[in-house]
C-alpha cells in the first residue's frame, strides 16, 4: 500500500504538467510510469561526484594499502544514503603477477562493499547491481591508476540507482543488492577477485539471484548521437539477453549490440555458478583503457547516465513482477477502456480480459475510495456521488494492472 501511495502521488505531479490527457488510448500503464519516472531521476552531476570522489584515491590497484580505506569510503557513502545495512564482505586473494617485467607474489585481504534493498514481498529473491571499484595501469602498476571509466563508471551507476531508490522511497518485492566488487583487475592472476568469491558463496548458500547486471566501463563515448552499447551475454543466459534488449529499446536511446561470450569480467564467475547474468559496456574502445589518462574529463556523463538506466529499469522490472524470471511480460495488456475523462456522473469500464479484474479508485491522498469487480464486457459505474476533484483510477488482474488518472467533474 505504501508503495502505491507513493507512486501515486508521483503521477499525479507528473500527469498535471502534461496536455489533456483524457484519450483512452493513452492509458498509463504502471511499470512503464514507474520506470520513466525513476529513469528521469538520474543525474550526470551525481555520476560524476561519485566517479571524481573515486579518482582522487590517485590509484584504486588492489595490491595498494589504501585498498581498505577506500572500501569504507564507499560502504559510509552508502550508509549515508540510508543504506544502513551495508556491510564490507573481507576475503582473501593469493596474486601471483609474473608479467615481464613485472613479478609480484602476495597475499591480500579484499572487501566487496554490499549494500541491500530488502524485498518487501520476496526477500530471498535477490537481483544485483555491481561494477568493480579497483583499477588498473599497465604500464606502472603503482602509483597512479585513477580509473575513471574502468570501473568508476560501473560503481558510480549502482550508486546512482541506489541513491534513487532510497530518495524516491522505492520499495521492491524482490531484494536489490548494490555490490561494488574488489580485486577485479588481476583476476587471470589470483586465485579470487570479488565477484568469483561472492558467486561461489552465493551458490554454496543457495542464494537466489534473479539476475546479475554488471557495468563495467560505460562512460566512454565520441559518438555525438547513434549510441551502441556492449551486451556481453553468457551461453545459456537467453532469458537476461532477452530481458536487457527489451528494457534498453524501451527505455533507452542505445543500441544493444550483443556478444556471446564465456570471460570477461565480473559476470563470469556468476554465469561459472549458473546465474544469470550480463555484462554491459561501452560499444567505442577507450583509449585510455589501463593507462593514467582513463580520467573522468576524457568520461561522457550524458552517455553514462544514458547507460545507467538499463541496470535500473531492469531492477524496477525485475523487482516489481516477482513470482519468477518467466512473469517478465513488459507488454501487459489488459484489454481495457475507460471513459469519459473528465466524468461527471457515470463511468464506463469497457473489459475484454479473461481473468477476474477489478477497478479501484485512490483519491489525491492515496485512500481507496472505491473498488468493484469487473465484469467481462461493459460495465457502468456511478461515481456520481464522489465528490469532484483528481483520482487514480487502477484496474487490476492477475496479469498485470493499469494506472491512469481520472478527473471527477
Ligand atoms: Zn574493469
Amino acid at each position: 500500500m505504501k508503495r502505491f501511495v507513493f507512486v501515486f502521488l508521483f503521477l499525479i505531479s507528473i500527469d498535471l504538467s502534461a496536455q489533456n490527457n483524457t484519450s483512452v488510448e493513452e492509458q498509463t500503464y504502471d511499470t512503464d510510469s514507474i520506470i520513466n519516472i525513476y529513469i528521469n531521476e538520474i543525474n550526470q552531476d551525481s555520476i560524476r561526484n561519485t566517479i571524481q570522489l573515486l579518482q582522487n584515491y590517485t590509484t584504486r590497484f588492489m595490491l595498494e594499502p589504501n585498498r581498505k580505506n577506500i572500501a569504507l569510503m564507499l560502504k559510509e557513502k552508502f550508509i549515508s544514503m540510508g543504506y544502513l545495512n551495508t556491510v564490507l564482505d573481507s576475503f582473501s586473494t593469493i596474486t601471483d603477477f609474473n608479467y615481464p617485467p613485472f613479478n609480484i607474489q602476495d597475499t591480500t585481504w579484499q572487501y566487496n562493499v554490499i549494500a541491500t534493498m530488502e524485498g518487501t514481498q520476496y526477500s530471498d529473491s535477490v537481483c544485483i547491481a555491481c561494477g568493480h571499484y579497483d583499477s588498473f595501469s599497465d604500464s606502472i602498476l603503482f602509483g597512479q591508476a585513477p580509473g575513471a571509466d574502468d570501473d568508476a563508471s560501473g560503481v558510480s551507476a549502482a550508486f546512482e540507482i541506489a541513491r534513487i531508490f532510497k530518495k524516491m522511497n522505492y520499495q521492491p518485492r524482490l531484494t536489490i543488492k548494490f555490490i561494488a566488487f574488489g580485486a577485479e583487475e588481476l583476476m587471470l592472476f589470483s586465485d579470487e577477485s570479488g565477484a568469483s568469491y561472492y558467486a561461489k558463496k552465493a551458490y554454496a548458500n543457495n542464494e537466489k539471484i534473479k539476475f546479475v547486471a554488471n557495468n563495467d566501463m560505460i562512460s566512454y563515448n565520441r559518438s555525438p548521437d547513434n549510441w551502441k552499447a556492449n551486451f556481453n551475454c553468457y551461453k545459456g543466459m537467453n532469458w537476461t539477453k532477452d530481458f536487457a534488449i527489451n528494457i534498453c529499446m524501451k527505455y533507452t536511446s542505445i543500441t544493444p549490440k550483443v556478444y556471446i561470450t564465456n570471460e570477461f569480467g565480473d559476470s563470469y564467475p556468476f554465469w561459472k555458478q549458473g546465474f544469470q547474468t550480463i555484462y554491459f559496456e561501452e560499444r567505442e574502445f577507450n583509449p585510455y583503457y589501463h593507462t593514467t589518462f582513463d580520467v573522468v574529463d576524457s568520461a561522457s556523463m550524458d552517455y553514462c547516465a544514458e547507460m545507467t538506466k538499463i541496470t535500473m529499469a531492469m531492477l524496477i522490472s525485475g523487482t516489481l513482477f516477482p513470482t519468477g524470471i518467466d512473469d517478465n511480460n513488459l507488454s501487459v495488456t489488459l484489454n481495457v477502456k475507460f471513459y469519459p475523462n473528465p466524468v461527471v456522473g457515470e463511468i464506463v469500464v469497457d473489459y475484454a480480459g479473461m481473468d477476474e479484474a477489478k477497478m479501484l479508485l485512490y483519491n489525491i491522498v492515496g485512500e481507496c475510495v472505491f473498488q468493484k469487480e469487473l465484469n467481462n464486457g461493459i460495465n457502468n459505474i456511478d461515481i456520481s456521488y464522489l465528490p469532484k476533484g483528481i483520482y487514480m483510477i487502477k484496474i487490476s488482474a492477475a496479469k498485470g494492472s493499469i494506472l491512469h488518472k481520472l478527473i471527477k467533474e
